[in-house]
């Protein structure tokens, strides 16, 4: 396994990156979800009630991460954003409304990037450097679309356990890989509109397996992300198993929490400095495979 040093001596990296879709995927996957009130309101617990607690729980430990948020929900949650932002935390993106990259053109992609990225210029002010697409689906042309628009890295492929990069014949973009191991949508998510119907799991019992990922990734020195979402882990009880745990984690002192952005730019200060970072070339495929 290619091994990356991480700043000042810490033996493993580590990062909580929450997804907030809010209820973007009740619009996205039905015609009327306008009119679906209760999962309208499932999904606006995320800005409105677990944003705040995640922030004030960072800011009482410390830490920076990440977020990433479709491009309608900034304009729909400023309030959820300016949170966020006080909070110094980063800000990918991840769509404009949570579509599907499958189902658009390349030219349909880009215009959902650049309607997502004048949504940041409004409400954020500045332009994310990361990305991560909605549903983790990445098509033929989202990494070559990403780097013309100046994005550092992406998060939705799991080709390795470490952070790596994409070598396209546009440059390099720096992959930091989720996986479903330590994803909050299997064992929270019931969601019978989307078609996601998950026998819900109690908090502890659901997040032990992303604890025991992280022992792995700490053993080896290597990388742990938790991909998770405010309206399943922001929630009260699953949020309380995941701040005694993150309590206990610094108390080790060699665990590097970070935001994505930081991440990636570790990543390419080691490229540049000589260190041998795996990378993959991309696309992996043009045509279909018969
Ligand atoms: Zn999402």
């Amino acid at each position: 396994m290619s091994r990356i040093t991480w700043p000042n001596g810490a033996r493993c990296a580590a990062a909580i990156t929450f997804d907030m879709d809010a209820d973007s995927l009740i619009h996205v996957s039905t015609g009327d979800g306008w009119r679906r009130s209760y999962p309208v309101s499932m999904g606006r617990y995320g800005p409105t009630v677990a944003i705040p607690r995640i922030v004030e729980t960072y800011r009482r430990l410390g830490l920076k991460q990440s977020f990433f948020i479709p491009g309608w929900c900034l304009e729909t949650y400023p309030d959820a954003v300016e949170t966020i932002l006080r909070g110094d935390h980063e800000i990918g993106c991840h769509g404009w409304i949570h579509e599907n990259p499958l189902n658009r053109t390349r030219d349909e992609q880009a215009a959902d990037l650049d309607r997502a990225l004048a949504a940041f210029d409004r409400v954020v002010g500045v332009r994310p450097i990361g990305y991560r697409a909605p549903v983790y689906q990445v098509t033929e042309h989202t990494v070559a679309l990403l780097l013309e628009r100046g994005f550092v890295y992406e998060s939705s492929m799991m080709a390795d356990d470490l952070p790596y990069l994409l070598r396209t014949s546009a440059g390099d973009l720096v992959e930091i890989p989720p996986h479903w191991g330590t994803d909050d949508w299997p064992p929270f998510a019931h969601y019978e509109e989307i078609g996601y119907m998950m026998p819900v799991r109690g908090p502890s019992e659901g997040l032990a397996p992303f604890f025991e990922e992280f022992e792995a990734a700490y053993e080896t020195g290597g990388f742990w992300m938790a991909v998770v979402h405010p309206f399943l882990t922001g929630r009260l009880a699953r949020w309380r198993v995941m701040e005694r745990w993150l309590e206990q984690t610094l108390n080790r002192g060699d665990v590097w929490f970070a935001t994505l952005g930081e991440i990636a730019a570790h990543v390419i200060a080691e490229r540049d400095r000589g260190a041998e970072i795996r990378a993959e070339d991309f696309p992996y495929y043009t045509e279909p495979q018969t």
